[in-house]
Order: C-alpha cells, then structure tokens, then sequence
C-alpha cells in the first residue's frame, strides 16, 4: 500500500524560487512562473539578473542543474563559489515568495491526509497493482510554492530517491486534480525505477531494437535531456494518470476529447520544424502516451499487471513516432 508523508521544506523552498528566476530549463524553472514571481515581487535588480543568468549558464552547462537544486538547499559547501553566492543573492527574494506561499503549503500539507477525494485510495492500489508491486511504500512528498491555480511535479528530480515534489501552495484546496498529479509523480519515483525501467532496460537489450538509440538520439527530444528509458516512463505514466487509463477504473470519466484533441496537436507539432517546447512535447511524448492509451485502458479494465507486451507497445510507439517524423524530413 502507498502511503505520503508530506514535508515543507523551508531550505527546498527557497531553492526552488531562486532557480526558477534562472529560467534554465522549461519543465522545473518554469518561465511563467517566474514571470508570475517578478511581477508579483517587483522585476530582479541588475544584481539578482547577474546572479540568475550566472546559475542559468551553470544549471544547464553541466547537465546538473537538478543536482545544483538540492545542493542549494541542504549542502550549499558543495556548491561551485559562484553558484553559492548567485543563490545568496536571490535568497531574500525567494523568502519572500516562499513567505506568502505558506498558508497555501501548510493548508495542502493537511489536505493530502485528510482532504483525499473518495476514489484516491482505490486508485493507489490499481495503480500499485498495475506495476506489481505489493509491499508497503512510504512516498515523501516535497509540498513547493507555485503560482495561483498553478502545479507542477518533478518526480525526484531534484529530491531523494523514492520521493517526490509538488508545487502546490496557489491551488485551491478542493482540487482533485493535484492528487492525480501527485500519483503521477508517484509513479515517477517508486514504480518506475522499481519495475519499469529494468524492463524497458531488458526490451531494449533484444536485438530487433537494437537502432532505437540512435534513433533517440537524433530526434529533437533527446536535447530537453533524459533518456529513451525516461520518455518511456512518461508514455506509461501519463497512458495511465492523470488522464489515462486509470479513471474509468476508479469511477472517474474518461478523457477522451483531451486525447483527441491532444493527438491532432501532436500531428502538426511533429512536423513542424518551429515548434517550441510545449509543442515538441506534445508530439515526441504525450503522442507515444495517447498511442498507448487503448492497451493500459484494457490492462487496467482486465486487471493485467504490465508486462514485456506492453513495454514492447510503448517501444514501437517511440518507433512509429520516429518513424512518422523521418519521412517528412526527406
Ligand atoms: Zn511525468
């Protein structure tokens, strides 16, 4: 059974502020977020923008920008001097957002215990089911600051292995969506590496795939960082929760004008050699998640654990993908 401990980490907190100003990467120092902040807060002074573009160049030079969040936070001796002394000059700022998102935090802090919408506990075990696993988990819950109506999950990117982070303070307390996003992280943390990832490492070692690398490789996706194995994970995930396959089990509708809506984006995203961020994600990851929707719907419905079948349908979506998006590029 999953169980949450969820924590408000004062360090953590202030942390992740101060990186969100660097704007170094889309999915975990969100642009509008720090747009929300500056405006909230006043814009940086030409000190704080010396100190944010320092840890943006940092962050994403070395590939370590989540590792750089963590250090920040709770072993700042580790941290390169002048990554130290950029996040000493954003401090202040950071506090005094963290400072007015803390009702927000403490309020979620009880609601995950004691708020849970009636099908959550049904959900956690389909989801414990779904993947196999049938100990007891205990997941720590990193609860972060985050704009009004805004959240965010970042599995344990920059946190413990095994734990996760929600940005949560600016969401309204009797929002079911963030339990589905605090399961997806979940997901994220404790059933991907546990299970996930060792398949998909094992499918990938057979040699009718042995090109799928390289195929990763040079498709546009492979430059937001991870890995074949990680966008895997979200196509299982997100097939899954919080608009997946999962719903119409425990009770929830089914989503199905979203993921129609979602594929025809992903169609012209794909092709599209000016397509940002959002776009390329559309169509590189949650595609191969709407392409697997149909068999985690019946895995799910027939109580089916995932197995080699299905990891080797989440593999030949990535495949088609690339497939779909190399014959428009000839
Ligand atoms: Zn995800």
């Amino acid at each position: 059974m999953l169980t949450f401990g969820p924590i408000v980490d004062e360090a953590l907190c202030v942390a992740y502020v101060a990186q969100t100003h660097a704007r170094w990467h889309d999915g975990v120092a969100r642009p509008e977020w720090a747009d929300y902040w500056e405006a909230a807060h006043g814009g940086l002074t030409a000190g704080e923008r010396r100190a944010a573009e320092i840890l943006r160049d940092r962050m994403r030079g070395l590939g370590d920008g989540c590792r750089i969040i963590s250090h920040a936070a709770w072993r700042p001796h580790e941290l390169a001097h002048e990554c130290r002394e950029a996040f000493a000059v954003l401090k202040p700022r950071a506090e005094a957002t963290v400072d007015s998102a803390r009702e927000g935090l403490n309020a979620w802090r009880h609601a995950l215990g004691a708020n849970r919408p009636p099908w959550f506990a049904a959900m956690c075990e389909r989801l414990d089911a779904f993947f196999g696993i049938d100990e007891d988990v205990s997941v720590r819950v990193y609860l972060l600051p985050g704009p009004p109506r805004s959240n965010c999950g970042n599995g344990d990117m920059f946190v413990e292995r095994g734990a996760t982070t929600l940005s949560c303070s600016g969401m309204p307390l009797d929002d079911e969506g963030l339990f589905l996003i605090l399961l997806h992280e979940t997901a994220h943390s404790v059933h991907q590496p546990r299970v996930l990832s060792p398949l998909v490492a094992q499918r990938l070692r057979a040699v009718a795939r042995a090109g799928l690398d390289a195929a990763f490789d040079e498709c546009p996706i492979s430059a937001m960082g991870g890995d074949l194995s990680s966008v895997i994970g979200e196509y299982v995930n997100h097939s899954l929760i919080p608009f997946g396959g999962l719903r119409a089990a425990c009770g929830l509708e089914s989503r199905d004008e979203h993921w129609r809506l979602l594929s025809e984006a992903a169609a012209r995203a794909l092709h599209d050699p000016d397509a940002d961020h959002d776009a390329q994600y559309t169509a590189w990851v949650m595609q191969g998640a709407a392409r697997l929707l149909p068999l985690a719907t019946e895995y799910v419905r027939d109580e089916r654990p995932m197995d080699a079948d299905f990891v080797d349908a989440a593999l030949d979506a990535f495949a088609d993908i690339h497939r779909d998006w190399r014959s428009s590029r000839r």
